[in-house]
Order: structure tokens, then C-alpha cells, then sequence
């Protein structure tokens, strides 16, 4: 550690919070070392677990004071090496902080701690007739801290928007320890900059959140499930458009998979594909509202009976019952798992224009094959976004490290289709440690040096997750 010696800043933080707050031992360590993709380890020798926001600003008041860089953590389950503390560093943890603090119905808002677990947020929006509407496969346990920080989208995107759209205050801890309560519960308030918008995907590198205000809608009555069969990926934009027509905003779910993606997954989960034939790409789409489940049905039977008719998808099942919902959603959240039994893979989590999926889908494919030929390619993702993760599985004869070396040329590859495309390399996962490269090389120069300006008003002594977004000045 930098300042002061190591031992000198644990006994500050010991005697500040307790002995209780801080982590020393090896093996007490090792959950905060770990990182999802087991691209990073950590080598953080203390975390602190703070109970309070006034405990969280102590913490990080002394570390600032020490020069001692802070790295803020949630659920850990990130993709893109955030959360991932070096030897220096100490982690701050919010998961201690995690109460849900009020749900007002009448209102449609919530206030919880950073540290609160999604689907914790889910279900107690739930138990008060409301919907918190991000959704996503870590969802158990990645805390609402770590989605604002990372602004995560999800599959519901389409209807509700990302985190952005669903954040309307925020408490957070600054890089030098002072509060800063915006902790508003209104819809409209002009008053001046929008700062919350500056810590949303900021991935922890100006401030630690450490409470919200979020927005809840009315619970839909009712959802219909549905599993399409295409035979050109060109027709996943057409069948979009006529299911918007139709179904307006009822439409809240619109995920495309390859079939090389949706057969690693059902081989993964143990089930069969519910659509019988070979095609090559597939749609899972859901309807959900205020409508009755007949009318839900109805109307994904006639938008469906459309598109086989204009000869746009080959083949439809409507899941019957819940069961069978859960199952066609269970093959779609499950590939990323069942993408690590088939070796390596080198991913891509990139948007362009919705309009423009499918000319990305040829131009990467054919770039990626040309340069490496038998190269798996897993692409899925949340299409009514224009998002697509762009996963490359190792060719079958050849060594994984070996693949993975492969790594910068292939993301080099994909990227530059992105770019022509007017696209982001990185649609939802953030930046990280893993992307610092990548958004130097291609930002935009103007908004590079905004964002540097920025980092360097709020956080002026580079102690806020240094190195993660930006490289460490
Ligand atoms: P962490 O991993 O702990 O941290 C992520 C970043 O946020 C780090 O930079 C960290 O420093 C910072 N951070 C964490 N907490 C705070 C805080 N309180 N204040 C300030 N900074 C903080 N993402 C999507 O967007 N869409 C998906 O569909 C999606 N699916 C996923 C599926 C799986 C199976 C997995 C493993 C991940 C998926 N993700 C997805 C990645 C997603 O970013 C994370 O799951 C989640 O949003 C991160 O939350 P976390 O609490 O785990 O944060």
C-alpha cells in the first residue's frame, strides 16, 4: 500500500468501524478475489464491509486520507474486471448494506441499500403488486449497486429501458468520503446538472452508491411466452417491427440465438429444442400487460400466424403454461454457462442500429472466418436493443490458450465491423479492466478528454477503482 504501511490503515479502519467491518484472512478473502470470468484474480489483502453509508464514507475518508486507492464491489459478478482490487487496494463491499428501505406503491418508487440483491428488489416490488423490471441471468446475486455502477440492461430493455431509465435518486460516497445526497423520489427536477447520470455506468470510478430511488410500474396480469423458428437472420428485424406493430408496448422481450447457441444450452440443461427441424436462428419473445392472458395470447397468436404466413419465421411454439415459459427463458439465460462446456471463447458484447443486426451478423461472421477458420461462433442477445454478445468458441482442433491468444485480433476484427456500423464495442458489460485498451483506441478524442476532465474534478486524487474505464492517470 502506498502512504502508510498496510498494517497502519487496517488498524485505523479497525478502530473507525469495528473489528467486524474489515476482512484480513486468506480464506475470509478469497470470495472477493474471485472474478466471473476467470480472466482476473484479485490480490486485495482488505476489504471493508461497511453497514451504514456513514461507515462506507469513515472508510473511504481514511483510505483518501492515506492515498490508498478503494475499489467498490457488489455481488461480483460483473464481466469485464471492475470489481477486481490489486495487492494496494482495499475492497469496499456493500453487501452488509443491503435492506430494502421502503416500497411506495403509491408512488411506484423504492428506496434500498446498494447492497441489495436483485431479485430481492424483484420480490419485494412483487409482494406490493409492482414490478421492478431489470432482469437478467446474474440476477440472484448481483446487487443494485453494481447494476446502477454498471448500468446494466437485461431482457427487458425493450419495454422498460436500462438502469438509467429506472434510477430517479442516488446517495453516494465520494472519492474523498463526503456524502452526496441525491436521494430524490421525482420524475421532474431541472435543477441543474443531471450528476445521477454521471455515476450511472461509471462503473464505481467517481463514487461509491450506497442508496437509490427506484422507479416500480404496475405488475403485468399476465405474460405469453414464444419460441420462433427463422431461416435468415434478416428476418429477425422484420418479425421485430411487425410484433412492435402489433403489440406495441406489450411486446417486452425480444431475444435472438443461433442455434450453434441454443443447442449448446438445451445439450447444457438437459432439455430438447421445443422446435423440431434445423434452423439456423431462433426468437424468444414475450408479451406482457394490463390486458387479460386471452388477449395476451390472441394477440401473439395472430402476430405469429402473420409471420408464418408472410413467410418470415418457419416455425412457432406458444409455451402452454408458466412451466414451459420458464423453461424456453431457462435455454435462453443458460447459454452463457453452457458456452464454457464447449472450451474458450473469446465474447463481443456490441450493439449497432436494430436495423442493422443482421448486416452485422454477416460482416462479423464472414471477418471472423476468414481469419480463423472453424471458429464457433455463439452470437445471441437481446435484439429488440440492437444488442448482440458476439461469443466466439474455440475451434474444435485447437488449443484453448491458444485460441485466447487469438483474443486482441478477433476482438480487432469485430470491432471495426461495429465501428462502420456506428455501433458500441460495448453495449451493456461496461469497460472495466478488460476494455480500458478498446475505449482509448476508439473513443472519440473529444469525449475521451471530457471523461478524463471529469474523473479528474470528481475524483482529483485517482484513488475511486483506479485504472478500470480510463487508464490510471
Ligand atoms: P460487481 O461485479 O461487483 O461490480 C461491477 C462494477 O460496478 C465494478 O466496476 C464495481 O467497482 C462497480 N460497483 C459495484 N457496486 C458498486 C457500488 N455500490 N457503487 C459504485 N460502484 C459499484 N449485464 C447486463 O447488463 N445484462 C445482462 O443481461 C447480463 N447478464 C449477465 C448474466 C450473467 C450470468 C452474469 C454473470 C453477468 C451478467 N451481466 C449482465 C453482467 C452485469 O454487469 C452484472 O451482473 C451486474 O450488473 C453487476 O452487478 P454486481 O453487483 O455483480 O457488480
Amino acid at each position: 500500500m502506498s502512504a502508510i504501511a498496510s498494517g497502519d490503515l487496517e488498524a485505523r479502519l479497525r478502530e473507525a468501524l469495528g473489528a467486524d467491518r474489515i476482512v484480513t484472512g486468506a480464506d475470509d478473502l478469497e470470495p472477493f478475489l474471485h472474478e466471473e470470468r476467470g480472466l482476473y484474480r484479485g490480490a486485495a489483502k482488505l476489504v471493508v464491509l461497511p453497514r451504514s453509508t456513514e461507515e462506507a464514507a469513515r472508510a473511504v475518508a481514511i483510505c483518501a486520507e492515506a492515498k490508498v486507492p478503494v475499489v467498490p464491489q457488489g455481488g461480483n459478478t460483473g464481466l469485464v474486471g471492475g470489481a477486481v482490487a490489486g495487492a494496494g487496494e482495499v475492497v469496499i463491499s456493500l453487501k452488509r448494506m443491503n435492506r430494502i428501505l421502503a416500497v411506495n406503491a403509491a408512488d411506484f418508487t423504492m428506496t434500498v441499500e446498494a447492497g441489495a440483491v436483485l431479485e430481492t428488489i424483484q420480490n419485494a416490488a412483487e409482494e406490493k403488486g409492482c414490478l421492478f423490471p431489470l432482469s437478467l441471468g446474474a440476477e440472484g446475486s448481483c446487487q443494485i449497486g453494481g447494476n446502477i455502477a454498471s448500468n446494466a440492461g437485461g431482457i427487458n430493455v425493450l419495454r422498460y429501458g436500462n438502469m438509467r431509465d429506472l434510477v430517479l435518486g442516488l446517495e453516494v460516497v465520494l472519492p474523498d468520503g463526503r456524502v452526496w445526497n441525491g436521494l430524490r423520489a421525482l420524475h421532474k427536477d431541472n435543477t441543474g446538472y443531471a450528476l445521477k447520470h454521471l455515476f450511472i455506468g461509471s462503473e464505481g470510478t467517481l463514487g461509491i452508491v450506497t442508496k437509490a430511488v427506484l422507479k416500480l410500474f404496475p405488475q403485468p396480469l399476465d405474460r405469453v411466452t414464444a419460441l420462433c423458428a427463422l431461416d435468415s437472420v434478416e428476418d429477425a428485424p422484420a418479425l421485430l417491427i411487425s410484433g412492435k406493430a402489433r403489440a406495441g408496448e406489450a411486446l417486452t422481450a425480444f431475444e435472438l440465438m443461433s442455434s450453434f447457441a441454443l443447442g449448446l444450452s438445451c445439450a447444457h440443461c438437459g432439455n430438447a429444442n421445443p422446435i423440431d427441424g434445423a434452423h439456423p436462428w431462433f426468437v424468444l419473445l414475450e408479451l406482457a400487460g394490463s390486458q387479460t392472458a386471452e388477449a395476451l395470447r390472441d394477440n401473439m397468436e395472430e402476430m405469429l400466424a402473420e409471420a408464418l404466413e408472410a413467410d418470415i419465421a418457419k416455425d412457432v411454439v406458444i409455451a402452454q403454461n408458466l412451466e414451459q415459459a420458464a423453461t424456453f427463458w431457462r435455454l435462453r439465460e443458460r447459454i452463457p454457462e453452457a458456452q464454457k462446456q464447449a472450451g474458450a471463447s473469446i465474447k463481443h458484447d456490441v450493439a449497432v442500429p436494430v436495423s442493422l443486426t443482421a448486416e452485422f451478423l454477416r460482416e462479423a461472421d464472414a471477418v471472423v472466418s476468414q481469419a480463423l477458420p472453424g471458429t464457433r461462433i455463439c452470437a445471441f442477445g437481446h435484439l429488440g436493443d440492437g444488442n448482440i454478445h458476439y461469443n466466439l468458441t474455440q475451434p474444435q482442433d485447437m488449443d484453448g490458450r491458444e485460441f485466447l491468444e487469438r483474443s486482441k485480433q478477433m476482438n480487432g476484427i469485430v470491432h471495426d465491423v461495429v465501428d462502420r456500423l456506428g455501433g458500441s464495442f460495448s453495449a451493456e458489460h461496461g469497460i472495466g479492466l478488460l476494455k480500458v485498451a478498446e475505449l482509448a483506441s476508439r473513443k472519440d478524442p473529444v469525449e475521451l478528454d471530457l471523461m478524463r476532465r471529469l474523473k479528474a474534478a470528481i475524483d482529483p486524487s485517482g484513488v475511486m477503482n483506479p485504472g478500470k474505464v480510463l487508464s490510471a492517470i
